[in-house]
């Protein structure tokens, strides 16, 4: 009997260990040729979103600091999250604002052993666009990551507490319409028209500590006004995969970790 040698087929892969680089500037992560881990420090500069429909009015919205800074946060969410899987980050949305060219959804999961995917309500994948004296790079923030970045607060947990606000909101305002009329009406819009955005902020921090409640959505707005203010803010470290077959336009650098240093 002839004992044949057969080459084993392995149905799994191999994770291989990738080289780590400490850079000391942007440039010098640009300039990395080969796919491998670095870490570096930069200052936040721009979220950039990429949405595929765009109509002349939707090209402004795709920064998401500009939209910070007109008073229109409160869809920055609704175009921020999606359903999707939230192993591989997919958007299963079916309104044609897929990202990075998907044209359609993969059926099978990249990240899942069983290939499946894992609906719920994820982070969009956005450009985050970091900089220092040397250079402005743009990395892709999935949804794991994107997790780092707002404090390790979810998706779900944004949109369950910006829904269940807009549901109390409703639910106040049709309170308010069936008992007295026009009494009560007159003094909401008092106190919604004069109200200065500084004030406002600071009614829902006070909300907050009063503990009535955890408020993910206004915590999450808050944490993305800080991220997003230039002038005060010191360098973060961020960790990133840099895949050397990639521009940077396409997802050369990818965010897997950021951490605030110590002072
Ligand atoms: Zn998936």
């Amino acid at each position: 009997m002839v004992l044949q040698k057969r080459q084993l087929v392995k149905n799994w892969k191999v994770n291989k260990e990738m080289k780590y680089q400490e850079c000391i500037s942007v440039s010098l992560v640009s300039s990395l040729t080969i796919s491998c881990k670095a870490t570096f420090s930069a200052s936040v500069d721009e979220i950039f979103l990429p949405l595929t429909n765009e109509s002349d009015g939707e090209k402004d919205q795709m920064f998401i600091r500009r939209r910070l800074y007109t008073m229109e946060y409160d869809k920055i969410m609704e175009d921020l999250i999606c359903m999707g899987c939230k192993l591989c980050g997919i958007p299963m949305s079916t309104e044609g604002r897929n990202v990075f060219g998907q044209s359609s959804v993969s059926l099978y999961c990249q990240k899942s052993s069983s290939r499946v995917h894992t609906l719920c309500l994820i982070y969009r994948k956005f450009m985050l666009y970091v900089w220092d004296e040397s250079e402005c790079i743009p990395l892709v923030v999935t949804n794991k990551s994107a997790e780092i970045l707002f404090g390790n607060i979810t998706a779900e947990q944004v949109y369950r507490c910006y829904r269940d606000d807009k549901v109390q909101s409703s639910n106040r305002r049709n309170s308010d319409d069936g008992t007295s009329t026009q009494t009560k009406a007159s003094a909401g819009e008092e106190a919604s028209d004069g109200t200065p955005l500084a004030q406002e902020e600071n009614q829902q921090l006070n909300n907050i500590k009063q503990g009535e409640r955890t408020d993910f959505y206004k915590i999450w707005v808050i944490l993305l006004k800080m991220l997003l203010r230039h002038e005060s803010n010191s360098p973060l470290k961020f960790t990133v995969n840099i895949n050397s077959e990639l521009s940077q336009e396409n997802g050369r650098f990818e965010l897997i970790g950021m951490t605030m240093p110590c002072i």
